[in-house]
């Protein structure tokens, strides 16, 4: 099997250099060769999305809702090669990607929804009033409108739901904007599965040529062309600060600076508050599920716990010294990821101030890549002594720091950078008591959490998964849920234009489900 970047319907891709997948439990390459796409093929990618874009902003709502339904339909088609697939590239479980994949083909299906329901443009209409005093007022009208061309780059930890269908080219396509995706380079096989049946989709459903491409690399020379290229509008991306923080750069310097929506990393910090650790204590052991599940990978997954010295906070490492000698080693999704994950939980263990609280020795040596939990413990001092604790240890580990008093515990809350959640572990009669850290949460993380574990993102409508800098570069915007559609559009105003020259979402007696304002009142 010979895979060549998709771009458009009818371009013929060069065949330039190949790669192959890996399967990271064996370090042995995997069926298949990819290739990498060449600049020209980056450059044509992005004018057919340009040329498409011309078309696609003007397709209503009704048939851009019955493309997004198609492309589900069309990865459900695929049946198990798809999971089977992506399984080898990922190291991930069966039951996982089946979820994900449920979870993918539900995105699609709720912005096809919310395309039907047409609040999203947030039209807002001020009528004229021609005999106001001193000065009449003019006729406004105001709707969002798709921003262009947008690239969206897959994440290596969700194969399906933040990848080449994911929830970026979800929001982006329900928008109007067309979509490039830069595969990535860890899944391959996956992406192009998916990609045939958007490209499938968007041919049944008549959809433009370019609204869809996919192009393939395993370096960078790819990303930063399409980053560069001047059609290009918004970017999404998934993945390290480093990474995020490179393609930020490369969009401020264009000549047209441009949004780039990156989620780099988070260590949701999760407090405990001393009488839930007095009542619960073993309970509360139980966020060892969150902490080791698919090894840890996971943007939301606990990386910091922080309590104060207490017997019932011996009480917890104990039960989660337990729990957690009894989790599997499990497949980290690349070589790359698993080499980092070592490198730096090992720096932070090697540290003279933290000791290892839980550790699995249940390690299958019989596959490579293999992600062994852990949880070292470092004293509040020591950990507001050096930044390098706050980074975000990709893999399944966290770190509990143990403050001497509240005020303390506050102190490293105050040094926290931001985060995409922050949770809090406490009884309902105490948490009147500490207001004070509940506010500090609030202005730290994008999603506060009252006892609950923060992996498990639901995908809704009132959803937030976006947090201070650096867990995303933007945190009044959300990746996840209906709300992520905002990332992909701007507002227009229309001035003084007759009612049968204004889109339909803007026509007074449109019966559109669309909250308008007359005359500054609200009517539905
Ligand atoms: P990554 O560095 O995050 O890269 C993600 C994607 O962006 C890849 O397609 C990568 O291309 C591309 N890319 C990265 N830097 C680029 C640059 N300077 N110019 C152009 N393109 C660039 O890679 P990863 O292997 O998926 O993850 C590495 C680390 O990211 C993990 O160990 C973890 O720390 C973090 N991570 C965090 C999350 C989260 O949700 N918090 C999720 C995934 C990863 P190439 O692959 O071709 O290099």
């Amino acid at each position: 099997m010979e895979t060549r970047n998709l771009i458009g319907y009818n371009y013929q891709p060069e065949l330039g250099n190949k790669f192959k997948a890996v399967d990271p439990s064996l370090g042995t390459d995997l069926p298949g060769e990819f290739y990498a796409a060449s600049i020209s093929e980056a450059n044509a990618a992005m004018e057919l999305a340009d040329k498409a874009f011309a078309t696609y902003r003007n397709i209503s709502g009704e048939k851009k809702a019955a493309f997004l339904r198609s492309i589900a339909e069309e990865i459900i088609a695929i049946g198990p090669p798809l999971i089977e697939r992506a399984m080898l590239e990922s190291g991930l479980p069966d039951t996982r990607l089946q979820g994900e994949r449920g979870r993918t083909t539900n995105q699609l299906k709720m912005f096809a929804d919310l395309l039907d329901e047409g609040s999203w443009v947030e039209a807002i209409i001020d009528t004229a009033i021609p005999d106001r005093q001193p000065l009449p007022r003019i006729d406004i009208r105001k709707m969002m409108v798709p921003l262009g061309p947008c690239v969206v780059f897959g994440a290596s930890n969700f194969p399906m739901a933040f990848s080449v269908a994911g929830g970026d080219t979800a929001a982006a396509l329900a928008a109007g904007c067309p979509v490039i995706v830069k595969a990535h380079p860890a899944h391959p096989g996956t992406s192009a599965l998916v990609a045939e049946a958007i490209k499938k989709a968007a041919e049944k459903t008549g959809m433009p040529e370019g609204v869809f491409s996919i192009l393939y690399d395993d370096g960078y020379a790819i990303g930063e062309a399409l980053v560069k290229h001047p059609k290009t509008k918004i970017v999404t991306f998934t993945g390290s600060f480093k990474g995020g923080m490179a393609l930020v750069k490369m969009a401020r310097e264009r000549y047209e600076p441009i949004p780039v929506f990156a989620e780099m990393g988070s260590t949701n910090p999760i407090i405990f508050l001393p009488k839930a650790l007095e009542n619960r204590a073993e309970d509360l052991a139980k966020l060892s599920a969150s902490i080791t599940a698919n090894a840890g990978q996971f943007c939301t997954q606990p990386g910091l716990l922080i309590a104060i010295k207490s017997d019932a906070l011996d009480r917890f490492k104990n039960a989660l010294a337990i729990a957690i000698a009894d989790v599997n080693s499990a497949t980290m999704l690349t070589p790359g990821i698993c080499a980092n994950f070592n490198k730096l939980s090992g720096g932070i263990i090697a540290d003279d101030s933290v000791s290892i609280i839980a550790q699995s020795d249940k390690i299958d040596n019989s596959k490579i890549n293999q992600g062994v939990a852990v949880v070292t413990e470092i004293t509040a001092a020591a950990f507001l002594a050096d930044e390098k604790f706050k980074e975000e240890v990709f893999g399944p580990y966290s770190m509990l720091v143990v403050a001497d008093d509240v005020a303390q515990m506050e102190q490293v809350v105050d040094s926290l950078h931001g985060q995409l959640t922050a949770t809090i572990m406490t009884e309902s009669d105490e948490l009147a008591n500490y207001k004070s850290i509940t506010d500090k949460l609030v202005n730290l993380a994008g999603r506060v959490i009252l006892n609950g574990p923060p992996t498990g993102v639901e995908v809704g409508n009132a959803i937030q998964h976006g947090g201070p800098f650096p867990s995303t570069s933007d945190s009044r915007f959300t990746s996840v849920g209906i709300s992520s559609i905002k990332r992909f559009v701007r507002p227009v105003a229309w001035q003084n234009w007759n009612e049968e020259l204004l889109p339909d979402e803007l026509k007074t007696g449109n019966p559109l489900n669309i909250w308008r304002l007359f005359n500054n009142e609200w009517k539905k």
